[in-house]
């Protein structure tokens, strides 16, 4: 029987995850592997060095699970490989509990978990919810993703194209449409703490406050969550700056020259 698969990366025990699946049954049977711990911010990875390790679990509503001890694109990878007894009809991944947007994809293992479905030819929604502070509205993202899936199992999306969604932390009636949106620009504000262990020896920590963007640019992902629209960027896999290449023909090219 066809079937969505749902993951995620704030691990299986996210309130964001439980939201998604409570929206998504509601149009197609729903199948959930979800890492055992929090990946956020582990970027695309395949475990290759290790066994992966995967056990039934249940959700806090009781639903049959599975949570894998890899990372959310290692429980794509294993759908996609024959974990199941048929391959998904799309995965949907998240709802993270925080925006992916800009440059965030590149770090975001919710986007991840998406990428790794598209490079392999299944349909693929990354959602994440634009909280400021604790999430509230995981309703209202579980909605617009549940909305975007139906459509998406008419729509057939290019190959290597995934689909990344924000959603503004609001109540439903609060949203105020729906943005097509091109990723914005990102500031991070991210310093290096270096402080000493018990040891005497030096230990790093980058952190800082969350990140912010620029609001402006109108037709971005950032500017969209800004003004309570759901953001929808399509996001393919290919990142080569094709305007580039011409140029870099003439300065380049001669390489080979010494
Ligand atoms: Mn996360």
């Amino acid at each position: 029987m066809p079937f969505l698969l749902l993951t995620n990366d704030d691990g299986i025990d996210a309130p964001g995850l439980l939201a998604l699946k409570q929206a998504l049954e509601k149009i197609m049977p729903v199948r959930v592997m979800a890492p055992d711990r929090n990946w956020s911010v582990a970027g695309h990875a395949k475990t290759l060095h290790r066994p992966l390790r995967v056990r039934p679990t249940r959700l806090a509503d009781g639903s049959a699970a599975y949570k894998c001890d890899g990372a959310p694109s290692d429980c794509v990878a294993l759908a996609l490989l024959g974990f199941f007894d048929e391959r998904p009809r799309m995965v949907i991944s998240g709802i993270n509990s925080n925006a992916n947007v800009g440059s965030d994809i590149t770090y975001s293992g919710t986007v991840a978990a998406a990428m790794e479905a598209a490079l392999d030819g299944v349909p693929a929604i990354a959602v994440s919810l634009d909280a400021q502070e604790q999430a509230q509205h995981y309703a209202t993202a579980g909605e617009y993703a549940a909305r975007l899936a139906q459509r998406l199992l008419q729509l057939r999306l290019p190959s290597d194209t995934l689909l990344n969604v924000n959603v503004p932390d609001v109540a439903l009636e609060e949203i105020r449409g729906v943005a097509i949106t091109r990723g914005g620009k990102r500031i991070y504000y991210d310093q290096l703490i270096t402080r000493q262990d018990p040891y005497g020896h030096p230990y790093y920590w980058i952190g800082g406050e969350r990140p912010g963007g620029d609001h402006e640019l109108e037709g971005t992902d950032i500017w969209a969550l800004a003004h309570h629209l759901v953001s929808i960027t399509p996001v393919h896999m290919d990142m080569t700056n094709y305007a580039l290449i011409n140029e870099l023909e003439q300065t380049l090219g001669d390489l080979a020259r010494r």
